[in-house]
């Protein structure tokens, strides 16, 4: 075999890379380390770090084909169906089927390397192309309630804009977490890819997520999660994406398809028993059609709770007395919480629904459980004025079902979420069932929106001085 000058460049540096590679990374084979895991938060940076300075040197088609890989080793049916089941069992939260396809949403549609495009302006001075460049390490912190969603998605995207990523997940999902970036990292492996681009500790913490935060290296942070979480990393004096808590209204009026809206209504605040930021919260309805909205939504699995003290059973059940939700109703089932106070039912059971006035807790808080509480509104003006007030100002998801356009147009302008869903399920806005790509990072506080690879980028110029325009 002959080998060319280009070969024999490209051999020297693979050999230069991980020779570097090996003196450079924490020896941790015993420990439960290795395949991205790492003892301390300082060692998981200085390799991501490492990582992220030979990412620099692969292609596009490169990142293209770790991308490619991370989606083809998740959708193995053995490993989609393992870090599900492992989700629902360690957090206790959501539903088995459910995270297969949230999982298989976040593996299919979210967007790679094409997300990145790149402006151009020509003319006499010559030309200038506007890129996405990475950023370098990025810290990324997960919840438990999409944790390996929100693992898949942050690092395709962040791979397939050119960086290393820290992970810090969420303590009660740190088995799940640490087998997803096993997983991952075993197909970065296979495909060629420099070690360590997807990294964590073996013991995530509020500690090392703190180092993490602090730390030099860490060029962008990104955190997903409650007001707590956007609000440290806001403050962290680094530049920050918040991917915050919701509190999603939706508003029915007299010219909605009351039995499409019904079932769209159950079937969203069901999703994952009630897991995702931008499932349906509270359902605020005129009037002249809550009657008939509730007949229907009870034909679709909604459990009509009329009892004055079986709603306060409920309240005490699961919030505690500064009115805070009680982890351990979170992500269950209507059929698990109904039993709590006694009452049985079935697994058609999807929601339970109840009529309260707007300062009910169950309408001010965020539950993130399948009990939907129902406040009646005299018209659609009023309607749309009190969801504003309920979605406390999050800008995260809200959703409307009606025909007259400048009832819908007047909502969206009023609530300024970032996802707007008209006359359908909320899950519509992320992809499911409604136009566009997906992610489990929604970037409302920061702005970033529904994050994808160009949304980890720093814009950069480069200019070329009198030449390269052909008009
Ligand atoms: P959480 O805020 O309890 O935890 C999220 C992550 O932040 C965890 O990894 C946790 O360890 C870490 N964390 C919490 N406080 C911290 C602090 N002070 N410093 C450093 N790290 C900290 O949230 P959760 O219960 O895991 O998830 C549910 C919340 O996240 C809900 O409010 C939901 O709306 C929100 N959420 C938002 C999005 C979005 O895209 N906007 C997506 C998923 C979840």
């Amino acid at each position: 075999m002959e080998l060319n000058t280009l070969d024999i460049e490209k051999i020297v540096k693979q050999v230069m890379q991980s020779v570097e590679a090996v003196e450079t990374k924490p020896q941790c084979s015993n420990d439960g380390c290795g395949e991205g895991i790492f003892p301390t938060m300082e060692d998981a940076i200085d390799a991501a770090f490492i990582a992220q300075r030979q990412l620099l040197d692969c292609s596009m088609a490169d990142k293209d084909r770790f991308v490619k890989a991370i989606r083809n080793q998740l959708s193995k049916k053995e490993n989609l169906e393992k870090i599900s089941k492992m989700a629902v069992e360690e957090t206790g939260m959501g539903g088995y089927e459910y995270k297969l396809i949230k999982n298989k949403l976040a593996i299919d549609k979210t967007p790679g390397i094409e997300d990145l495009t790149t402006e151009a302006m020509a003319g006499d001075d010559g030309l200038t192309l506007v890129e996405y460049a990475p950023f370098g390490v990025i810290g990324a912190i997960t919840p438990t309630t999409n944790p390996t969603e929100t693992i898949i998605c942050n690092s395709i995207s962040m791979i397939a804009a050119g960086n290393s990523v820290v992970f810090s997940p969420h303590p009660r999902a740190k088995g799940v977490s640490e087998l997803t970036i096993r997983l991952i990292n075993r197909a970065l492996k296979e495909a060629g890819a420099p070690d360590n681009l997807v990294v964590s500790v073996k013991e995530p913490s509020i500690e090392n997520a703190n180092i993490m935060m602090k730390h030099d290296k860490v060029k962008l942070l990104v955190a997903t999660g409650g007001p707590g979480v956007v609000k440290a990393v806001l403050s962290s004096g680094k530049k920050a994406i918040g991917a915050g808590a919701g509190n999603p209204p939706v508003v029915v009026d007299e010219t909605a398809d009351i039995e499409k809206a019904a079932k769209d209504i159950v079937d969203g605040c069901s999703f994952d028993n009630n897991l995702p930021c931008i499932a349906e919260k509270e359902i605020i309805a005129v009037d002249q059609i809550a009657d008939y909205l509730i007949f229907n939504m009870k034909q679709h699995g909604a459990y009509e709770v009329k009892d004055q003290a079986i709603i306060d059973q409920l309240v005490k059940l699961v919030l505690n007395e500064k009115m805070k939700i009680k982890t351990e109703f979170v992500g269950k089932s209507a059929k698990y919480i109904l039993s709590k106070i006694g009452i049985e039912v079935d697994d058609s059971v999807k929601v339970i629904l109840m009529e309260t006035d707007i300062d009910h807790p169950f309408v001010q808080t965020e539950l993130m459980m399948p009990i939907l509480p129902l406040v009646r509104a005299k018209d659609v003006d009023t309607a749309i004025d009190m969801a504003v007030e309920v979605e406390h100002g999050n800008r995260h998801t809200a959703m409307m079902h009606s025909k007259n356009v400048d009832k819908l147009t007047r909502m969206a302008k009023l609530i300024q979420t970032t996802i707007f869903v008209k006359n359908g399920p909320s899950y519509a806005g992320i992809g499911v069932g409604g136009e566009g790509y997906t992610t489990f990072t929604i970037a409302g506080p920061t702005g970033e929106g529904l994050t994808s690879a160009k949304s980890f980028t720093r814009k950069r110029r480069c200019t070329l001085v009198g030449g390269f325009h052909i008009k």
